[in-house]
């Protein structure tokens, strides 16, 4: 019996060292120690011994019993220690790496000035109105004053789409839709991106401008200095010297280029101004009467201004930038200092 005994406590613990999961651990447990285990059976067996036996086999069966039940628990316990382990080491988190910073872009020169002259004028009522780039002949130059065959489209290099459908080559359209759609007053400014058959150092295919218009009775060539006066001054400083020459173009009359004093050379003259201490930098005019005719206003009782400007020529001498293309290449070297 004792053998028997010893027998089963080497089996089931060579059989313990086996094992390496939970489930497997309670499986031996029922194996050897449940109601139907195989040490259950030898102390039922007790009973048939002599009443010398009994109690020494008793005590044996209880020995065993109990080292089995301490190697049992002992091994759960190491098992359950390693998954521990293992846990922690799959879910380690490194504290000391840095953090993935989310880059933060900036944004483009040509927005910057956008944006600044936008604000500018809303200060002086102006709200901003918005048309196609994709334009109709009707709007882009017929309205605009510039008749079939007039010497004066061939200024634009006009990028034609159809015999009346073309990129326009202007911001000024969106005057004629406006005009068309509500009665004056009328003051509005439009940013928007514009194109022409054109491409170098100082020119580029495509291109910003921002047109201003203003209708109402009453309006003078004075206001349209002084608005204008004001505009320039907020951009580029109190002060600023301004210009007007007297120009031409077909929707304006009188029409002016208006100058700034060189905002490099303080107007002493330099390269940028190619030695005249001036810069153009916008063209404007007195509404003509015909493109009132092609909107139907009246301009017995209505006048006004319209005016226009490069928004790269600006952005160029503000932030000093010699080459247009530097602009539209998308170099991240260049863009990160805006
Ligand atoms: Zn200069």
């Amino acid at each position: 019996m004792r053998e028997k005994l010893e027998a089963l406590l080497a089996a089931a613990v060579t059989e313990l060292s086996q094992v390496g999961t939970e489930e497997g651990l309670q499986e031996l447990r029922v194996k050897y120690l449940g109601k139907k285990g195989e040490l259950t059976a030898v102390m039922k067996g007790l009973g048939a011994l002599s009443p010398e036996e009994r109690p020494i086999i008793g005590q044996v069966v209880n020995t065993v019993k109990g080292e089995l039940e301490v190697k049992i628990d002992s091994a759960a316990l190491q098992i359950r220690e390693a998954k521990k382990a293992e846990k922690l080491r799959a879910e380690r988190i490194d504290v000391t790496l840095p953090g993935r910073r989310q880059p933060i872009g900036t944004r483009h020169p040509i927005t910057l000035v956008i944006e600044e002259i936008t604000a500018i004028f809303a200060g002086l009522g102006f709200t901003v109105a918005e048309g196609p780039e994709i334009e109709h002949d009707f709007y882009n130059f017929e309205a605009l004053n510039f008749p079939k065959d007039h010497p004066a489209r061939d200024m634009q290099d006009t990028f034609f789409i159809s015999d009346t459908i073309l990129l326009r080559t202007h911001t000024s359209p969106v005057q004629i839709r406006t005009m068309l759609e509500q009665e004056p007053p009328v003051r509005i400014i439009a940013p928007g991106t514009v194109y022409r058959c054109d491409s170098d150092a100082t020119h580029s295919p495509m291109f910003h401008q921002i047109e201003g218009l203003m209708v109402d009775k009453g309006i003078t060539f004075g206001d349209l200095k002084g608005i204008l006066t004001i505009f320039i001054n907020q951009l580029f400083g109190q002060g600023t010297g301004v210009r007007l020459r007297p120009s031409f173009f077909p929707f304006t009359e009188p029409s002016a280029e208006v100058d700034i004093a060189c905002v490099i050379c303080n107007g002493k003259g330099c390269r940028v101004c190619k030695n005249t201490g001036w810069l153009e930098i916008l063209g404007a005019g007195m509404v003509d009467p015909e493109v009132y005719r092609h909107v139907n206003y009246d301009s017995e009782i209505y006048s006004g201004f319209a005016f226009g400007m490069g928004i790269e020529r600006i952005a160029m001498l503000k932030y000093g930038i010699s080459d247009m293309r530097l602009l539209f290449e998308n170099d991240l070297r260049f863009l990160k200092q805006f």
